[in-house]
Formats: C-alpha cells, sequence, structure tokens
C-alpha cells in the first residue's frame, strides 16, 4: 500500500517522525497547572535523569524552545566570569555554539577537524597547553549536519584528569546513545524533545550536575535562559516559571514511556543501527557513496554525494520522494553536492526499505539506472 504523501515519514535530521500514540497525546487542551501535567513533568524528568545512571547527582531542566535555547542556556549559566570555554567544531553544530559564545561574551577558544574527522585527545591536550585559562570544555556528541559521532569517552578522561569540566551537547544521541554521565563526571549533557527520545519540538532539555548548577545562582543575565531559577522555581512549584508548552510535554512524556517500553537505550540504539545499515547498503547497492568513513558514522542520519551523472538532480529526487510520502533532507552548505537521509524517529527498517525502493523508483524517473563509480558516466 503506498505512502500518504499528506503524512510523510520524515527521514530528516530532525524533526523527526513520532508514534501515533505520541501524536495522540497533543489531542487534549490541558491548562499549566493540573495534576496530570504536573505528574506528566515530573515523570519526562526521572525518565531523563535515570539515564544518566546517577539520577541523585543530576537536575533536568526544560527549557521552552528548541535545543539551540538549551544551549544557550546552559554556556551562560555554567561559564562562570573569568572561565573560558573550549570549543571542538566539525561542523554546523559545533559553529553554532561558537556563535552562541561570541553572542553571549563568553571568553572562548576553538579547536576545528574536518568535517569527517573526529578530534583525538592530543587536540584538546595541545589547546589547554596553549591556554591554561580554559576552564570548561563543550563538545557536540553527533555532528548531525555530516552524522559523525565524536569520542566523548575519551575527551571526559582527559576533562576529568585536568579538572576541567565538560559539557556536552548530546541533542542528536540522547536516548539512542549510551551517555553515561555519572560515570563520565559531565557538567551537563543538553538534549531535545525531537531527536532520539522521540517527541516533537518545543523543549530543549538541559541535565546539570546539581554541585554545579547551585554554582550557576544569580549568574544568568537573561531570565527565560537562568537554569538555576527555572530550576529552582520547578522544585518549589512542579511548574515552569512562564508559560509551558503543554502539548509538546504531554507528547514529551508519552515518547519517553514508549522509550521504556521499547527496552531503553541499548534497544533505541538497536533499532537505529539496523535502520542505518539498511539505509547505507541500500544506497551503495544503487552506486551512492556516503562520504562518512562508516568508523565515525552514527547510527542516526547519512550523508550522500550527487552520483555523477549529468541527469541527476537533487530537487526531482527530493519531490519524487515527497510524492511518495517520505521527506529527504539537503547536505549542508559547506559540503556541496551531498544530501542527508536520517534514520531516527518511529522509524523501522522496513520503512527504510520502502524509502530504498522509492529511491531507485524516482532515479529511474530522472532516467538513471546505472551511476557509481565503476559505471561513471563519462564527461
Ligand atoms: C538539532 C541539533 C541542535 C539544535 O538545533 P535546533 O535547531 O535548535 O533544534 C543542536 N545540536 C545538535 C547536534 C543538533 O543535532
Amino acid at each position: 500500500m503506498p505512502r500518504d504523501a499528506a503524512d510523510p515519514l520524515l527521514l530528516t535530521p530532525g524533526p523527526v517522525s513520532v508514534s501515533r500514540t505520541t501524536r495522540a497525546a497533543m489531542m487534549t487542551d490541558r491548562p499549566s497547572g493540573d495534576v496530570e501535567f504536573q505528574a506528566d513533568l515530573a515523570f519526562a524528568r526521572a525518565y531523563l535523569a535515570a539515564l544518566t545512571g546517577d539520577p541523585a547527582g543530576y537536575a533536568v531542566i526544560p527549557v521552552q524552545g528548541s535545543a539551540t535555547y538549551a544551549n544557550e542556556a546552559v554556556v551562560a549559566s555554567l561559564v562562570p566570569p573569568g572561565g573560558v570555554l573550549l570549543i571542538h567544531s566539525n561542523g554546523v553544530y559545533g559553529d553554532r555554539l561558537v556563535e552562541i559564545c561570541a553572542h553571549l561574551g563568553v571568553p572562548h577558544r576553538v579547536v576545528r577537524t574536518a568535517p569527517f574527522t573526529p578530534p583525538d585527545e592530543a587536540l584538546f591536550e595541545a589547546a589547554l597547553r596553549d591556554d591554561p585559562a580554559i576552564t570548561h570544555i563543550m563538545l557536540v556528541h553527533c555532528e548531525t549536519s555530516t552524522g559523525v559521532l565524536n569520542p566523548l569517552e575519551d575527551v571526559a578522561a582527559l576533562c576529568r584528569a585536568r579538572g576541567v569540566g565538560l559539557i556536552v551537547d548530546a541533542v542528536a544521541s540522547y536516548g539512542a546513545v549510551p551517555i553515561e554521565a555519572g560515570r563520565l563526571g559531565l557538567h551537563a549533557i543538553t538534549v531535545s524533545s525531537n531527536k532520539c527520545m522521540e517527541g516533537v519540538p518545543g523543549i530543549g532539555w538541559v541535565i546539570v550536575q546539581r554541585a554545579v548548577l547551585e554554582a550557576a545562582k544569580g549568574r544568568n543575565r537573561s531570565l527565560s535562559l537562568d537554569l538555576w531559577d527555572q530550576h529552582d522555581h520547578m522544585e518549589r512549584t512542579g511548574l515552569f516559571r512562564f508559560t509551558p508548552p503543554t502539548h509538546v510535554l504531554a507528547a514529551f512524556a508519552q515518547a519517553c514511556r514508549e522509550h521504556e517500553a521499547e527496552g531503553g537505550v541499548p534497544a533505541r540504539l538497536a533499532r537505529y543501527q539496523r535502520n542505518w545499515r539498511r539505509l547505507v547498503e541500500g544506497m551503495r547497492q544503487m552506486g551512492f557513496v556516503a562520504v562518512v568513513p562508516d568508523e565515525h558514522a552514527s547510527p542516526i542520519v547519512a550523508t550522500f554525494r550527487f552520483p555523477e551523472h549529468p541527469g541527476f538532480s537533487f530537487q526531482a529526487l527530493f519531490e519524487g520522494m515527497k510524492r511518495r510520502g517520505f521527506i529527504i533532507f539537503p547536505g549542508r552548505l559547506a559540503l556541496a553536492n551531498t544530501f542527508r537521509i536520517g534514520c531516527m524517529g518511529a522509524v523501522r527498517e522496513d520503512d527504510i526499505g520502502e524509502a530504498m525502493a522509492a529511491v531507485a523508483e524516482v532515479m529511474a524517473e530522472m532516467g538513471i539506472t546505472a551511476f557509481g563509480r565503476s559505471e561513471a558516466v563519462p564527461a
């Protein structure tokens, strides 16, 4: 049975498709202070805290907005006066952290690696040696603009050894890639409502060590992004300070229940890995080339080169896929002539199989039945 193009499956780096039951949780209008709302909020916070492996050690704070709001809140709240933040970037989301620091006037240093290259420890060691004023490191765990997974364990070990605070943008990994924040000693993690947790967009979550949060009292120059204040109010009242995204929160609590029912992080990781393998193998069979080496790839999203064929048009591929009920995504400007297909969200291996059949059909419509390195059309 063909898919309903009016209700497409999002194969994008976020937002992601969610289950019908998670969507259905949004069909009730609720006031912000009723017991059901408070129960959902408490449950979601406790659920995210449990995933750290040290629920007593971490506070979970929702911030209204997308995950960038959480990243901005964490930088503004946790880097103290006199502190210096070292940011690693190998893509768009690393660069956005740099932009956040520039806007906030937070002193920062940047180390970069090429788009498909994770950093190694020596890079951070050299940066810490060059500037002893560095107090914190912020790392993007899964760089969604390419799909590269950066080495969290190694950087965390270095930070523990050097007494440097580590903040992790786990927006595109939390819920699907194990992150034992307690064991790793992470100062804070940022998470999105709408990526691997499979909720809808509208809440950025910050998970922060309690002692670190306590030290942040009165530090943030922004009222709405003040994590200490948001947390303090929530602990005292069970409520948000300002109008909460009530529908989004209801959906998120349902998404957490479904995460738990699926079998938690290991089960979600296994499903995404099956999706990713089917995707990359299916695309390779057609002749597409995945740009991130498999050993650095996360099972969240994959980036492919445009085929070297004069008949290829990404716009035509996008439109043809959309007519068949699948949404794919362009690459980033820095990575010219690439596109991305996501494998997170309420997506199963069979869905990816159908998507691969759709790609083959659309390519045939473009008159492309064979391409790739071995069969490249001569210029
Ligand atoms: C999606 C994402 C963000 C946040 O982007 P928003 O546009 O604010 O949702 C931040 N970091 C990473 C790694 C992401 O994938």
